[in-house]
């Protein structure tokens, strides 16, 4: 299965120097993931050629504007478009009410099912479990309740080495009872599932975390994931107030990132003071070498 997440938008709370609010789409084999959805989100999906009808989850970080303004629009289109599948909405208490609220004052009739699923802010558990992959929310210290996202791919079916099925000619009982994880019984001993599986595919792992105050004991919670979203308002000459702000700097990212072994730190949601986002990368580079900047229409591979 692929995995792919794609930037739509990355700055904070203003839209400046032609950024957006946070919103991101992560493809994780058919499921199409919504993660924020700022103002403005689904003229981005227009721009980078990308399906809002195939979303079949959104996910909300918290109910600031500049993480949730563009969902409104977003589901409304979705009407015009003649969307009928269904979709589920996640993100923290007052999600519901609060679009609720919206459709009724603007009589929007919906021709689809909207599931919603209220997370608990301060404490972490797994709010989504299917087929592919599960989701555990991430609590995050912000001015509102707000909360992160750790999206798991699950492990797919092994597979049988060609090469065994080839040296003892396995028939297709024996092949079942192996991918059962059973031992079976050959005319020279018994061949065993350790002997003749593979995982063909290493599952991936993506961690969301924005808005937030720097959470060193986040760590434990996205030890070794593949790639992580950590929101780098500011510089760390702001160290005091991005906290008293709830949020973070680049050089806290990077330490969560070095700390928790992240094979990939991704930096967003700059202050709109810093209209060159470089000098927040190399602040991050100093302590964890492999940072990128989210730049908007960007596509990273899991
Ligand atoms: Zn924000
Ligand atoms: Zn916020």
């Amino acid at each position: 299965m692929n995995a792919s997440l794609t930037i739509l938008g990355s700055n904070s709370a203003l839209p400046a120097h032609g950024r957006h609010p946070s919103a991101q789409l992560l493809i994780i084999g058919k499921n199409h993931i919504l993660i924020d959805c700022g103002e403005g989100t689904q003229f981005q999906f227009n721009k980078y050629r990308l399906s809002k009808m195939k979303v079949s989850h959104i996910f909300i970080s918290h109910l600031h504007g500049d993480h949730v303004f563009g969902l409104p629009g977003f589901l409304t289109s979705l009407i015009l478009l003649s969307r009928t599948e269904p979709i589920i909405i996640i993100g923290p208490v007052g999600i519901k009410r609060m679009m609720e609220q919206i459709f009724e004052a603007t009589s929007a009739h919906f021709t689809y099912e909207i599931d919603f699923i209220e997370t608990d802010t301060e404490k972490s558990s797994i709010i989504l479990d299917n087929e592919n992959f599960t989701v555990e929310n991430i609590p995050l210290k912000h001015k509102i309740p707000c909360n992160g996202y750790l999206f798991r791919e699950k492990p797919r079916q092994k597979n049988i080495r060609p090469e065994i099925i080839e040296k003892y000619g396995l028939n297709p009982v024996q092949i079942i009872s192996l991918k059962n994880n059973e031992k079976i019984q050959m005319d020279k001993g018994e061949l065993t599932p350790e002997e003749a599986l593979y995982i063909k595919h290493t599952p991936k792992s993506y961690a969301y975390c924005s808005d937030t105050s720097y959470l060193p004991g986040l760590s434990e919670l996205i030890q070794d994931i593949d790639l992580l979203y950590h929101e780098a308002t500011y510089l760390k000459d702001f160290t005091i107030k991005a906290a008293e702000r709830g949020h973070s700097t680049a050089s806290q990212a990077a330490q969560l990132a070095k700390d928790a072994n992240v094979k990939k730190l991704l930096i967003g949601h700059p202050s709109s003071k810093y209209a060159d986002v470089q000098p927040l990368v190399d602040e991050s580079l100093e302590i964890f070498s492999n940072t990128e900047f989210a730049f908007e229409g960007k596509t990273f591979e899991l």
